[in-house]
């Protein structure tokens, strides 16, 4: 099988990839766009999106992927629903290879892999993420509980940021942090003992989600005495950290501790020349749709003056 080479190879398909799609197609760089294994991204399992500019009544997250796609096809983007499993960043061209195990040259790698949430992984978690009553991320959900007691999982700076965004809009937040203190930085950790309605459930862990079609309660167990309790809910909100997809790339890309990809100051290079990474899978701060596209349009203008620089265009 002969190798394909390509002037610019995006990898993921949810807001930065597309975005970076949609700006390399418009100058010329013919991208090929891998997809992954779950074409559009995390935005695929979100209801309503509001928060996205252009979209005044809003829209739902499947349709505004849908509509990323087609703009980015129109424009001549090659969408390719595969995964790659593998990379080599040692040398020029940059190497990858498909699931099927094809090898694809490309002078330019655009990594938009995203990041996944983590889950508890309790059956109840499960049927109300995807019937609504679940979340993992309160500035998208957290309007639709506006005056609705609701509860977030973990003691981290993202619970604990998600705890204090929704103290803005609900009665009653009820805060789970499974240890005896949180992980949380101490300035995040001060504002919600600052917040009179946080209720912070120290030691507590999730025992079930309850309610039939709707999520009404949820029951916690104190994990030193074992006791349980029962307590009103309209709204579980799962914050206990997430993953970025980057597992393939750490062999030759420069991540943090947690696993996010280290991009230059105001820029998506990486260590790597040549390969630029956007989105979820370098940005453990804002983690917005709507800052993921601004960065995969940054990764698609830099992939251009580099193909540039070294006169490839
Ligand atoms: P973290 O890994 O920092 O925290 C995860 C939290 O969830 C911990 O309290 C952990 O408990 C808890 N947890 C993990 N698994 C479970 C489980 N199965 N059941 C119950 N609780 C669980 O993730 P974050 O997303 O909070 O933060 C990621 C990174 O992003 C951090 O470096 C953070 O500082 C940064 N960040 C910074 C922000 C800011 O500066 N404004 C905002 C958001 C994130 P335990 O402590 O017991 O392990």
């Amino acid at each position: 099988m002969s190798i394909q080479h390509h002037k610019c190879l995006i990898i993921g398909s949810g807001p930065a990839g597309y975005t970076a799609a949609v700006y390399a197609s418009r100058a010329n760089l013919s991208p090929v766009l891998y997809t992954g294994k779950e074409p559009g991204g995390q935005l695929m399992i979100t209801t309503d999106v509001e928060n996205y500019p252009g979209y005044p009544d809003g829209v739902n997250g499947p349709q505004m992927m849908d509509d990323f796609q087609k703009q980015a096809a129109r424009f001549g983007t090659d969408i390719r629903y595969e995964m790659i499993t593998k990379v080599d960043f040692s040398g020029k061209p940059h190497k990858v290879w498909t699931e099927s195990d094809e090898e694809i040259h490309a002078d330019t790698v655009i990594i938009a892999t995203g990041a996944s949430a983590k889950w508890l992984g309790l059956e109840s978690e499960k049927k109300f993420s995807d019937n609504g009553g679940v979340s993992a991320c309160a500035v998208c959900d957290g309007f639709f509980y506006k005056g609705m007691d609701v509860a977030v999982v973990g003691g981290g700076d993202t619970a604990a940021e998600e705890a204090l965004y929704l103290s803005n809009l609900c009665p009653t937040v009820h805060m789970l942090v499974r240890r005896d203190e949180m992980r949380a930085s101490q300035i995040m950790q001060n504002r919600v003992k600052n917040k009179e309605n946080i209720i912070v459930h120290w030691n507590s862990e999730t025992d079930e989600i309850l309610g039939d079609t709707e999520v009404e309660a949820m029951r916690i167990v104190n994990n030193k005495t074992n006791e349980k309790t029962e307590i009103p809910i309209k709204g579980f909100f799962v914050a206990i950290g997430h993953k970025p997809n980057t597992g393939i790339f750490k062999e030759w890309i420069t991540l943090d501790d947690v696993g996010y990809i280290k991009t230059a100051a105001d820029s998506t290079k990486t260590n790597v020349e040549g390969v630029f990474a956007c989105g979820d899978a370098q940005d453990s701060m804002y983690r917005q749709a709507v800052t993921a596209a601004g960065t995969g349009c940054m990764s698609a203008l830099e992939a251009e003056r580099y193909l540039g620089e070294v006169g490839i265009i």
